[in-house]
């Protein structure tokens, strides 16, 4: 299986990437999309990705980090994409929960990635917190028909879920899901998600699936299988099915 969502520029993973790369193969993850939450890490993991065939890379600009992006960051960007195609450009989108930027930078660093985006029919890699109507408003605006991408970390409710089916977004579920006190209205969700718009992701180190005994210090790709196993459980399938299933789709949104 492969995970759509890990967070690789942590110390913890690159003092011995190739340890790193085993342990999620001997767990059967057999891959990772490294997710960018800067330009300059954009940057990083781009050349990272370039020595493992087993890793691939997003290139964009996180809503935390919407701040950090000027008139001139969409040059850079395109020139990014240009030296080494990433599978999606993201992680972009807005969070109003913490707003590390402001509304305005979240809203002109998301705006200008999704036309980018659309330039080189890349699909979007989406983080969303408590700015679902905003977001919608927005991908709605800029795309006339589908929206390619994935909105990753869904947390939401059936209703946020539908909305962004109906755009044809595929659906990042991480280990949030096993998280007995706050995964409610997603587990309740997730037998609502098609099996074709399904896609698994750790976002490791964050979001430590809470289910797995002993507990570990923090989240790692390895992890995957916690998170595949309850979203099976929640959806009446057996495991294998579901990792074959998100698989075939992990490789028709980026592949
Ligand atoms: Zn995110």
């Amino acid at each position: 299986m492969i995970d759509i969502g890990v967070n690789i520029n942590h110390n913890d993973y690159l003092k011995d990437l190739e340890e790193t790369l085993l342990q999620c193969h001997q767990a059967g993850v057999e891959g990772i999309i490294c997710i960018a939450s800067d330009l300059s890490e954009s940057k990083k993991i781009q050349i990272l990705c370039e020595k493992h065939p087993q890793m691939w890379f997003t290139l964009g600009c996180h809503p935390h980090q919407a701040k950090s992006w000027t008139t001139a960051s969409a040059e850079k960007l395109n020139k990014l994409i240009e030296q080494k195609r990433p599978v999606a450009v993201g992680e972009t989108g807005l969070d109003f929960n913490r707003n590390y930027s402001t509304r305005e930078e979240q809203i002109y660093a998301f705006e200008q990635q999704i036309d980018i985006a659309k330039e080189h029919s890349l699909p979007l890699y989406l983080h969303e917190r408590d700015a679902h109507q905003d977001m919608l408003t927005i991908l709605k605006h800029h795309y006339h028909g589908e929206v390619k991408g994935v909105v990753h970390c869904f947390t939401g409710s059936k209703d946020a879920l539908h909305a962004y089916l109906d755009l044809g977004l595929y659906i990042g579920i991480t280990g949030w899901v096993c998280d007995e006190r706050r995964g409610q209205d997603l587990q309740e969700a997730i037998p609502y998600i098609p099996n074709d718009k399904l896609l698994l992701e750790t976002d490791a180190p964050y979001l430590l699936p809470r289910n797995i005994r002993p507990r570990p210090k923090r989240n790692h790709p390895k992890y995957l299988p916690w998170v595949a196993a309850e979203v099976a459980r929640l959806k009446g399938i057996h495991v294998d099915d579901l990792v074959q299933q998100t698989q075939k789709n992990t490789s028709r949104l980026f592949f």
